[in-house]
């Protein structure tokens, strides 16, 4: 993976950078020992890695003012971070890069149940908002897997989804306003309490923009109270393609699960030793989740049930019990997880039109063979956001890069189908120069000069995003 050359000047002041610094954070909030910025180097895409030149940890948006205004002084780049779960690199620093982290900012700010609004310092973990909420029986609807550990800051900065955003939506949908600190250490605050606030729709450009234009340290967030109840549905089918058609016929019916997920016979296999959920032998599995008041669960199921049935499933089992629903997501739960011990992978995410799902899988199956290396696929079905994972060896030379340009592919082929190269994960710098396959050079002028509003002097998450070929002017000023 191209990096930018690091800025040695700003290398070379790192002590006064540093002294700085600590005028403005305690001590334990800067961090600039080589041993402990280790612990910075990478977030989720492992296979890249590289140490900051320092770390803070911030716990007010005044500091992250301080911090940014230093930075800026001095020209340098700024990498924002939540917990670390990003899957495209999106917080993977430079040698030359100040990592600022939000884990320390987590507060509920204010709940609000008339109004269905919560306000938290942005570190705050996705779950842990549903957590506050909970004992007036709501929640916060956006569920990416890894709710437990990733922070409302990354999910704002990549515009995360999960398997139930089919009902919900994504975060965009969910994000009412923000406090943002830019670059130069100005604090805006953009949106408010209220859905759709007047003038242009600069909420919009922040959510989903990776760090490139200001550190959000505060957001406010839409909540739902909780639906009566939920059950799914697991249909099991003796061929992708079949599976593919259901999941595109249940769509067309206009009927509205919260969450559709598809999972084909490697990631079946895997799932069942790693937490014995008790799947069937099949080629491809469908979990439908519906939800509502007990009539209208068992209306939806009932419905989905005669969709399937004229596709011949060789198994279909509604959930008549919260074990039952508990086993049937048992094993989608810890798809990730149960992979990630057999064998070294990569999770991409490319999002495609349902009704494609058949042809793509049988594309993915022809490149598995082309590049003989094993595809296990696991997605959100009902949006059409993919997540073909491919396992690689790490030890083994040349599986990575094997594995990468299998990965481009497989992305290329969601662009040419008439989807994209992300659904939920961003761009990072995994996807940074495929971006090209999906944008003309004047689309990508027309983003970056966004950028050039927002953070002039391009100090922001340097190297993510755009190709560095088509950013190597602004970067280097
Ligand atoms: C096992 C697993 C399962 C996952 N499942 C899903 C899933 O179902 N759906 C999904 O969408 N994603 C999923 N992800 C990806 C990841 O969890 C999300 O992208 C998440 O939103 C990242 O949040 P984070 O706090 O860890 O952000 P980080 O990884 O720390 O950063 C992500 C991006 O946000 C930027 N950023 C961080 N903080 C700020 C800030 N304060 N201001 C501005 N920019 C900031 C960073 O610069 C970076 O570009 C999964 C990851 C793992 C490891």
């Amino acid at each position: 993976m191209e990096m930018p050359q690091p800025n040695l000047e700003v290398l070379r002041k790192k002590l006064e950078i540093v002294t700085a610094l600590l005028e403005v954070l305690p001590r334990e909030a800067v961090i600039d020992n080589p041993a402990e910025t280790k612990a910075y180097e990478c977030d989720a895409l492992t296979a890249y890695r590289c140490p900051p030149m320092i770390a803070v940890l911030p716990s007010t948006t005044q500091q992250v003012s301080e911090v940014l205004k230093i930075c800026y002084h001095h020209e340098v780049p700024v990498v924002p971070r939540g917990s670390g779960t990003s899957l495209a690199g999106g917080a993977l620093p430079t040698v030359d890069s100040v990592i600022l982290g939000v884990a320390k900012m987590n507060k509920v700010l204010e709940t609000d149940y008339e109004n269905r609004v919560i306000k938290v310092q942005s570190g705050r973990t996705n779950l842990s908002v549903s957590g506050a909420v909970e004992e007036e029986n709501f929640f916060y609807a956006p569920d990416p897997s890894s709710q437990l550990a990733c922070a409302i800051a990354g999910n704002i900065a990549m515009n995360s989804g999960g398997a139930h955003c089919l009902k919900y939506g994504v975060t965009t949908n969910n994000l009412l306003g923000v406090k943002m600190v830019m670059m130069d250490g100005e604090i805006v605050e953009i949106g408010g309490s209220y859905l759709d606030s007047s003038g242009l729709d600069i909420l919009g450009v922040i959510c989903g923009s990776e760090g490139q234009l200001g550190v959000v340290t505060e957001a406010t967030l839409r909540i739902l109270p909780k639906p009566e109840g939920a059950r799914p549905v697991m249909i099991a089918f003796n061929s992708n393609e079949v599976a593919g058609t259901c999941v595109a016929d249940i769509i067309k019916a206009g009927v509205l699960p919260v969450a559709i997920e598809f999972m084909d016979r490697p990631i079946i296999e895997i799932c069942e030793k790693f937490a014995k959920a008790g799947y069937p032998e099949c080629e491809a599995l469908l979990i439908v989740e519906v939800e509502g008041s007990e009539t209208e669960i068992q209306d939806q199921m009932d419905r989905i049930s005669s969709i399937a049935k004229r596709h011949s499933p060789i198994e279909l089992r509604q959930s008549q019990s919260e074990a039952e629903s508990a086993a049937i997501w048992l094993g989608r739960k810890s798809a990730f997880g149960a992979v990630g011990q057999v064998s070294d992978y990569m999770c991409l995410d490319g999002t495609i039109p349902v009704s494609a799902l058949p042809q793509v899988l049988r594309r993915i199956e022809g490149l598995s063979k082309k590049y003989g290396l094993k595809v296990g696929n696991v997605f959100h079905a009902g949006d059409g956001n993919m997540h073909p994972l491919i396992m690689y060896d790490a030890n083994k030379d040349g599986d990575l890069a094997l594995c990468e340009a299998m990965g481009a592919e497989v992305l290329r082929l969601c662009v040419e189908v008439g989807g994209c190269l992300t659904g939920e994960h961003g761009v990072g710098i995994e996807k940074r120069d495929l971006m090209e396959d999906q944008y003309s050079l004047n689309d990508l002028e027309v983003q970056m000069s966004v950028k050039d509003v927002f953070d002039p002097k391009w100090l922001l998450n340097p190297a993510k995003v755009f190709p560095l070929s088509a950013s190597e002017n602004r970067r280097l000023g």
